[in-house]
């Protein structure tokens, strides 16, 4: 892991980083269920919540193009299935948006938004997701100088693309970047590897993979980051690199 003796730049991961994940799909997607009943009840009638999903994977397996941009992949599954149930194409925006309303209402875990108010006093903090929450439309709108999303990047993590892009918004190198987030490949692997520092959030006590390198730090909440940089940054040691 590079030497933080500069640190300028700090990239975390969205989902099951910042928030649980799972339960904000499974209310988008029930959101998104409620509204085409109401507005496209003829898709409804032939696909149940789980059919409508194999049918959204089965066009995200004949178009893996799409897979970086989970917003596009919903959408054109959205469109396939409104032209062959002969409803408008504008309905299947109209739904997007609703998915997408219900997507971006996330519940931080509650480490989150002291430990980031801190950190952005002290840091430049980016965004980086594979998902599709617009990070100004949920509670951590202000929490963050920059985000960015896959889909803009081209590609999603472990991709280095994301990493790129805010390593160039932000003006930093490699060595003067952190990032942070939940996943072993997509997350810790994928930074450490194009010479990023890396910590790995372990929210649940699981296991390291066995197959990858251990990462350099862990820590169970965001709480435990900010501690660990005060005590090898020094605090208030960085408020001249911004
Ligand atoms: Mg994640």
């Amino acid at each position: 892991m590079p030497s933080h003796a500069a640190l300028r730049l700090i990239t975390l991961d969205l989902d099951d980083t910042l928030w649980p994940c799972a339960p904000v799909i499974r209310d988008a997607e029930d959101a998104l269920f409620a509204w085409l009943q109401a507005r496209a009840p003829s898709i409804t009638a032939a696909y149940d919540p789980n059919r409508l999903r194999e049918h959204r994977l089965s066009l995200l397996a004949a178009r893996p193009e799409l897979a970086h941009d989970v917003t596009a992949a919903r959408l054109e599954a959205l469109r396939a299935l409104m032209s062959e149930s002969g409803y408008p194409q504008t309905l299947a925006e109209e739904a997007m948006t609703v998915f997408r309303r219900a997507r971006n209402r996330v519940a931080p875990y509650d480490d989150v938004m002291p430990a980031l108010s801190l950190l952005r006093g002290r840091y430049r903090l980016v965004a980086v997701t594979n998902g599709n929450a617009e990070v100004a439309q949920t509670p951590l709108a202000d929490s963050f100088h920059h985000s960015l999303n896959a889909a803009e990047a081209g590609a999603a993590k472990p991709a280095p693309a994301l990493f790129e892009l805010a390593m160039q918004w932000g003006g930093a190198s490699p060595a003067q970047t952190l990032h942070v987030g939940d996943d072993p490949v997509r997350d810790v692997d994928a930074a450490r590897r194009i010479g990023l520092g890396a910590v790995w959030v372990n929210r649940d006590g699981r296991p390291w993979p066995d197959d990858l390198e251990p990462p350099v730090h862990a820590v169970t909440d965001l709480h435990g980051l900010v501690s660990w940089l005060e005590r090898s940054q020094g605090a208030g040691a960085d408020q001249d690199a911004l």
